[in-house]
């Protein structure tokens, strides 16, 4: 059976048809949403987000007529048993929204959700062949999110809120995150943590490519942006495995194509913040699946949800 995987973003929707694993389609649909939902009733955000999914998978099924699941990763805490919206950090007036059970309604086929970096560790999961111990993901992007498969599910905690490790506190009163604590670990292992240590230093707003860029070409605050990153990202992921014990971790995310420059910092700092006998039983993998984790972990929830 064939399945849809979509992946929202705040400015732009990616869409994927799956046969089993096999992306067979690919699409991309510009539209800012944080814009549609910005300044608007709730009632109106919301129908401008079901109206602009809807219209597209429409589209996909056309082509596609042997779609029998649909699975969203999306950007915000998902209810674990109702499936409702809790909160869109970027996307306000979706609180509380059962956006699953309007597409339900609208397409007339079963309809999954999940959170975008939950569906992507779901995604690295099938692609690892499902190992039996689990998976650990963390996504470093704009912000940093994670997703933890055990025994062979996805764990997303009694309220939606699991493994949100880009706010562990990695540095008691450092920088301020919009979550409301100081020192979050995303304030400097994402690419708006590595722009934000750029500028700290020299008062420059670039962007976290930029200034890989610069890193390439030897700038020295540049360089030391991305080792901030990486001590970062070793902590948090540290005080993790020492929770949950699982070998298997991937690291996926936008941020990654500057993993060269985070590569040896990272592994000093993970095995000096490992308890020792578990340095040799953590194996780091950075994604091989480029962008498509996320739309590939929302069609294989979808499927697995639809068949139940
Ligand atoms: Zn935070």
């Amino acid at each position: 059976m064939l399945a849809l995987g979509i992946d929202v973003g705040g400015t732009n929707i990616r869409f994927g048809v799956f046969d089993g694993h096999q992306l067979i389609h690919t699409s991309r649909l510009e539209a800012n949403l944080s814009q549609a939902c910005r300044d608007v009733s709730a009632d109106s955000a919301a129908f401008a987000v079901v109206h602009i999914l809807s219209s597209e998978i429409v589209k996909i099924i056309e082509k596609h007529p042997t779609i029998q699941a649909v699975g969203i990763g999306f950007p915000g805490f998902i209810h674990p048993d109702s499936k409702n919206i809790i909160q869109s950090p970027n996307l306000p007036g979706l609180s509380y929204f059962d956006l699953r059970g309007e597409l339900s309604t609208v397409l007339n086929l079963p309809v999954t959700i999940e959170n975008d970096a939950n569906a992507a560790a779901y995604g690295e999961y099938c692609l690892a062949d499902k190992p039996e111990g689990g998976l650990i993901y963390l996504g470093l992007g704009t912000g940093v999110g994670g997703g933890l498969v055990v025994g062979g599910k996805l764990y997303t905690g009694q309220h939606g809120f699991a493994m949100e490790a880009g706010h562990i506190i990695i540095e008691p009163n450092g920088r301020q995150c919009g979550c409301g604590n100081k020192g979050c670990m995303e304030q400097y292992a994402s690419a708006s943590g590595v722009a934000m240590s750029y500028f700290n230093a020299t008062q420059q707003r670039l962007s976290a490519h930029q200034i890989a860029e610069l890193a390439d070409s030897g700038d020295k605050a540049a360089i030391e942006a991305y080792l901030l990153a990486a001590n970062a990202l070793a902590q948090a992921l540290a005080s993790i495995a020492k929770v949950l014990d699982i070998k298997n971790v991937v690291i996926g995310g936008g941020m990654t194509a500057a993993w060269p420059l985070m590569q040896q910092a990272f592994k000093t700092r993970l095995d000096a913040d490992l308890i020792p006998a578990l340095r040799d039983g953590i194996q780091v993998k950075i994604s091989t699946a480029e962008d498509t984790a996320g739309m590939l972990g929302a069609a294989m929830l979808a499927r697995k949800h639809s068949t139940l």
